[in-house]
């Protein structure tokens, strides 16, 4: 193989928030002129499924989806749909109608001992495949499944194998790519749960089977595929644009180091030519049922780095401040930071938005050191009283404190909301209420000690 030949392919997660169809279009269109030749869409319950009624949640109907499909058939974008046919389904198996299907009764595993289970997964095969008739492959994932084999009847099951439960994974994930395969698609599979698994058993999935290794840290050496094969099976791999980092106390990841990690995986593929393909994920939760991630723009440059596309020296500054104001633990400094930000300013809308949000999740970084000062300072003050007797003067200003946080934090919501508003994602009401109404939540709680 031309090492030089590989492909950059980007991933969107559903499961998050989403932005308007017409959003979505204006950023299709930036990852294809960038050279971006396919988008994978890990739908979850965003398309009202047939083989699933009762759990579509709002985002683009099924006519919004032609739409998209549309254009990015008109783009020469090819369209690969991922969804999960064994862990990660939260979005299914919450429902009390589906939970039957649950393995071990965990809200996101899919028990492949059910009897139902098989003909329910070959439905939802022939309806994603009838959906895109151009799609060479599907994405069945199959990641992070580590509690598969609980129940008693995968128990038995797996106890009855040399292999254990990785027999278990091993017969549901040729039963799925057999079945992808009878529908004439390729079927494309995480790889991290097939490293334990014996290659004879890998070797007895489908001759048209792709192995994708995910690998999202940054090491020297950490992102190279563990998965070795022999060309048995054919490879991919995936980096992070966007992926699990504390939500509960910042707007915006660590950018540097998804930089770091798609360029490593860019330089990877150019240079040994083991993977064809590079897949570059965009998550929008940690989990189907955790915290939103928020919307896209905060995470620019990553996207930028897959594609190649210079920053504007605005968005360098930009990033420097952010990671200031991320590394200090003092609200003065960190609102510095935040001014200085608000004076950055790019001709290019996506950067200018992504400027706008960043000033945003800077202010937010400084009310949660002043919630910090405020819910501790107060203990201590509670703590002293038994001691020294209370001081009135020090429970002013600590009371001052309080007022001055709640309505700043009042004025950070509506200015959240605007912006969410003004570039069209879904679902601002549940972002604000994890990730900003949260901190007024904590600091409505300290009691007064007038
Ligand atoms: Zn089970």
């Amino acid at each position: 193989m031309n090492p030089t030949c590989y492909q950059n392919w980007i991933h969107l997660d559903l499961k998050g928030m989403i932005p308007s169809e017409s959003r979505l279009i204006e950023w299709l269109d930036r990852m294809h002129s960038g050279g971006i030749t396919t988008v994978i869409f890990e739908y979850e319950d965003r398309y009202p499924w047939q083989t699933f009624p009762g759990t579509f949640r709002k985002g683009y109907e099924r006519t919004g989806w032609e739409k998209i499909w549309a254009h990015c058939k008109i783009l020469g974008l090819e369209v690969i749909p991922l969804v999960q046919t064994y862990g990660h389904l939260e979005w299914l198996l919450k429902h009390e109608e589906w939970s039957k299907y649950r393995c071990d009764g965990r809200v996101n595993l899919l028990c492949p001992q059910h009897p139902g289970v098989r003909q329910l997964i070959t439905s939802w095969l022939n309806e994603v495949a009838h959906l895109h008739p151009d799609a060479r492959y599907i994405h069945i994932g199959m990641d992070e499944v580590y509690h598969m084999g609980q129940c008693p009847v995968c128990r038995k099951r797996a106890e009855c194998s040399p292999q254990g439960t990785n027999q278990i994974l091993l017969e549901h994930a040729r039963f799925v790519c057999e079945t992808v395969a009878r529908l004439g698609k390729r079927p494309i599979v995480w790889g991290d749960m097939l490293q334990e698994c014996p290659e004879s058993g890998i070797g007895s999935l489908p001759p048209e089977t792709v192995i994708c290794e995910w690998n999202y840290r940054n090491g020297e050496g950490e992102d190279i595929p563990k998965l070795r094969l022999g060309g048995k099976v054919a490879m991919m791999g995936a980096s992070a644009i966007r992926c699990n980092y504390p939500t509960w106390n910042r707007l915006v990841g660590a950018l540097p180091e998804r930089i770091e990690n798609i360029t490593r995986w860019k330089k990877f593929a150019f240079n040994t030519g083991d993977v064809s393909v590079v897949i570059h994920t965009v998550w929008a939760r940690s989990r189907g049922l955790a915290a939103v991630y928020g919307p896209w723009e905060g995470w620019l440059p990553a996207f930028d780095a897959v594609i190649a596309r210079e920053s504007s020296d605005a968005i360098m500054r930009g990033m420097t401040l952010l990671q200031r104001g991320h590394d200090t633990g003092h609200h003065q400094q960190i609102e510095e930071a935040g001014a200085e930000m608000k004076n950055l300013h790019s001709s290019d809308p996506f950067e200018e938005q992504a400027l706008r949000w960043w000033e945003i999740a800077l202010r937010y970084y400084a009310e949660l050191h002043v919630l910090f000062y405020r819910v501790l300072g107060q203990e201590e003050l509670y703590g002293a009283r038994f001691w020294q007797g209370a001081d009135p003067d020090l429970v002013v200003v600590s009371e001052q404190v309080h007022d001055g946080l709640v309505q700043r934090l009042t004025s950070l919501e509506v200015d959240v909301r605007d912006w969410l508003k003004k570039n069209e994602w879904s679902d601002a009401e549940e972002f604000l209420e994890e990730r900003i109404r949260s901190l007024r939540r904590v600091a409505m709680r300290v009691p007064s000690l007038r």
